[in-house]
């Protein structure tokens, strides 16, 4: 796959972009008899939750030249995102910041 993408970093002029979601999860473990959530028995294994809530999301487009992050949302990750769309969100994010 090509990672050269048409997209160009308004700070150094590099086309090679990463996309970074963080998100923070708190999950929740029912205290039952045997181990914390109802789905465990024997030990704590973390997959087996009772509730997992998103607490916080962050999404953003880093430059992997000069590292600089431009926040961006994109909910659909489907062929449909263009380049053009990606280099709209850059082009966006920079002007609120510089
Ligand atoms: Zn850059």
């Amino acid at each position: 796959m090509d990672h050269n993408t048409h997209v160009v970093c308004p700070v150094c002029s590099a086309n090679h972009f990463t996309l970074k979601y963080q998100a923070t999860y708190e999950y929740s473990y029912s205290i039952d008899g045997n181990a914390p959530g109802v789905n465990n028995t024997n030990e704590l294994l973390p997959y087996m939750y009772d509730k997992r809530e998103q607490k916080d999301a962050n999404q953003y487009i880093e430059c992997t030249n000069c590292g600089t992050n431009y926040p961006c949302y994109f909910d659909k990750w489907t062929e449909g995102i263009t380049t053009q769309m990606i280099q709209e969100a850059i082009a966006s994010a920079y002007m609120v910041r510089f």
